[in-house]
């Protein structure tokens, strides 16, 4: 291993929690990508975080580019989060009935996507497009799925063939113990690529920014082109915007794109970094769900008080103008990225939509999951623990996308840039 993790390795607290947390987690994580799998190394165990930095168990502190993969939008522990949460535990954790939070957090979305009118909130990403897919196949009558090779829309059977993020870093092609039955409705395609659908399609689910194979921007075309082919067959079209949503700007990808899809999936930041998720549409496809319709969801835990309310407390304190801050920021910090990689030698991609940004190491650029198979694996190992060195953490794998955030500030991302500039020399050798 690299000298990173082996002075990982010695320190004490770190290498004690990880012993204990292989003996009693499988592979050590309570989900895979949080591995080291594909990097190598012992994965830090963190005991807070601050802002844009994590300090660890043994009080090293880093820069954090994972925000808990795009949960986190103001950075950790943000006052305005913690104020509510602490406002909210003190009334009550779950009762099991409507509460103040939910509706203002409904009406937060619907306000803020165009085209949503109803929202129905769960506790997980997963079950946001697990039951977007019931509601579509529902109205339509039909059973197929059509998604992209790449994009990864949770672990539900159905949707797990061509995903990307951990799936994609551990070289699966699905899972063990998904029935072929599940599956066998499941058509997966190149992304940025318009399929021939039929009148057998209930619904394309697509990730309207791709952010699971690394990331990867529609190109010009594509997303309106998937509503044409959707409309001229009947089937649903499905934003995903688990990670997008209020993360590229208040009206997600679907402001961005200005392609609207019949019905969406939210997750990560409406939830402030608690569990939740949330699928949406218009009043009338909504109306299907129950109790409304007759397409059964449910949870004990949805609309979960503390979720709502900091969920809520985020959304509230961005702005327009700070997406737009941001995205200045992270755009202009991709394109130094973009010449000091050039400039030591080194081939490489910095994708960057909005806020998001991730880097290939390949000659060329990237636009479906075959490009981002095809861009070294290995260089991405040794990068990322040549910027652990220097106290920037990167998602574990090239199959994720970096999360700087509000708190990520020009000096923040100047020391990611000094990072890069030193790392980019060591993988250019
Ligand atoms: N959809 C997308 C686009 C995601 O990125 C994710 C998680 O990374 C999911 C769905 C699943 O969300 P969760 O992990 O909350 O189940």
């Amino acid at each position: 291993e690299t000298e990173a993790s082996a002075e990982q390795e010695a320190s004490s607290a770190t290498a004690g929690w990880w012993a204990r947390a292989r003996r009693v987690l499988p592979g050590g994580v309570s989900s895979p990508v949080r591995s080291h799998q594909a990097v190598g190394g012992t994965p830090v165990v963190i005991e807070r975080g601050e802002g844009p930095y994590v300090v660890d168990v043994d009080g090293r502190r880093w820069l954090d580019l994972v925000q808990s993969y795009g949960a986190v939008l103001l950075g950790h522990a943000h006052p305005a989060v913690t104020a509510a949460l602490a406002e909210a535990a003190a009334k009550g954790t779950t009762f099991g009935a409507t509460t103040p939070g939910e509706v203002q957090l409904a009406e937060a979305i619907c306000a803020r996507v165009p085209g949503v009118e109803q929202v129905r909130l769960v506790s997980s990403g997963t079950e946001a497009t697990m039951s977007a897919l019931r509601l579509a196949r529902a109205v339509t009558g039909r059973d197929r799925v059509v998604k992209f090779d790449g994009c990864y829309h949770g672990h539900a059977d159905a949707l797990l063939a061509g995903g990307g993020s951990g799936v994609a870093t551990l070289g699966l092609p699905g899972s063990a113990g998904v029935p072929r039955a599940a599956v066998a409705e499941t058509l997966v395609v190149p992304y940025n690529q318009v399929p021939d659908l039929d009148e057998q399609v209930a619904c394309v689910i697509v990730e309207p920014v791709a952010a699971n194979m690394g990331l990867v921007p529609p190109e010009p075309g594509f997303l309106a082109g998937l509503r044409e082919a959707c409309d001229r067959v009947g089937a649903l079209l499905v934003f995903d915007e688990v990670i997008s949503g209020f993360r590229l700007g208040p009206g997600g990808a679907t402001a961005s794109a200005g392609v609207r899809p019949d019905l969406w999936c939210f997750g990560k930041v409406i939830g402030g970094g608690l569990p939740i998720g949330a699928f949406a549409g218009s009043r009338e496809l909504m109306g299907s769900v129950a109790p409304s319709g007759p397409v059964y969801q449910a949870g004990t835990l949805s609309g979960n008080p503390l979720a709502t309310a900091a969920g809520l407390a985020v959304l509230r304190a961005v702005q327009p103008a700070d997406y737009e801050a941001l995205s200045r920021r992270v755009a202009a910090l991709a394109g130094e990225l973009t010449e000091v990689f050039a400039a030591a030698g080194v081939a490489a991609q910095v994708p960057v939509v909005g806020p998001l940004l991730s880097v290939f190491f390949t000659e060329q650029p990237v636009r479906d999951g075959a490009g981002a198979r095809a861009a070294s694996a290995r260089r991405y190992r040794r990068f990322f623990h040549e910027m652990a060195r220097r106290g920037v953490l990167l998602p574990p794998s090239p199959f994720e996308t970096w999360f700087p955030g509000m708190a990520h500030d020009d000096a923040v991302l100047g020391q990611v840039l000094e990072a890069v500039q030193a790392a980019a020399a060591v993988v250019a050798e």
